[in-house]
């Protein structure tokens, strides 16, 4: 018997006309999707006969799903994708980065709360959003331990997944993240989870903007085109090659010409 195989989608912040973003490098925005864009995507779920999840659902890998998940704390997770994902009857993880609480253009602690409460999960994606791999070992377990901590204070749940923060991550963090007592850590790197995969080391795809619909509907099948996961194994390499910061210099360079 063939095991399913469960697709996790990573979205960022979403645009709204008229609405500033909370960055503005080429880096950044290509992975902000407009409002109705991240609508028709939910809807393509819809059609397919899937369920939207989250991640504690998606580890059961109950079959016909996908898991939806967000990064960051932007406060459109709770003006545009909750209102979204509730009108569906879907359900997601919002991993939320503490020190961005409160700031201009993430979630206000009475949203974070209102978006626990609503029935959506909330996950942990660090203290600062710092690159784990880059951090001593002290500075590394405040980020993993202290985000889990804080974030349970506000919501008055436990916070039981992390993701990481531009994807980088290294074996002290899943090593902290076990120790700190979650349940999954999520990557970016683009494959799909089954119930062998290691829940500590999750695939998702990271949705750009302009994401081609036949490109989209292939992926509500399960199905990530080799050449999508070829450019994603050039990016770590070229990471690996160059180091975090001097990636990001040559990746907006670029994007921005
Ligand atoms: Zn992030």
């Amino acid at each position: 018997m063939t095991r399913p195989a469960t697709i996790f989608l990573l979205y960022h912040e979403l645009a709204l006309p008229g609405r500033e973003l909370c960055q503005a490098v080429a880096g950044y925005v290509r992975y902000v999707l407009d409002a109705p864009e991240f609508e028709a995507h939910m809807l393509a779920i819809r059609q397919a006969s899937l369920a939207g999840v989250s991640v504690s659902h998606a580890v059961e890998f109950p079959g016909r799903s996908i898991a939806i998940t967000f990064d960051d704390g932007c406060e459109t997770d709770w003006l545009v994708a909750a209102p979204t994902l509730k009108r569906l009857g879907f359900g997601a993880t919002f991993y939320v980065t503490f020190a961005h609480v409160g700031q201009k253009g993430y979630l206000s602690v009475s949203q974070l709360r209102e978006l626990s409460s609503a029935g959506f999960e909330i996950g942990s994606h660090s203290l600062t959003h710092s690159y784990l791999p880059d951090l001593e070992d002290g500075r590394l377990r405040s980020e993993i331990f202290d985000s889990k901590l804080r974030l349970e204070q506000t919501i008055g749940k436990t916070v039981e997944h992390f993701s990481c923060p531009g994807g980088r991550y290294d074996i002290r963090v899943v090593q902290l993240a076990r120790e700190a007592g979650y349940r999954t850590v999520a990557t970016s790197v683009p494959r799909t989870n089954s119930a062998r995969s290691d829940c500590f080391l999750l695939g998702r795809v990271a949705m750009t903007r302009g994401f081609k619909p036949d490109t989209f509907e292939r992926f509500c099948r399960g199905e990530i085109g080799w050449r999508f996961a070829l450019n994603a194994r050039l990016r770590d390499r070229a990471k690996r090659l160059l180091g975090n910061a001097a990636y990001d210099r040559v990746r907006d360079m670029i994007l921005g010409q």
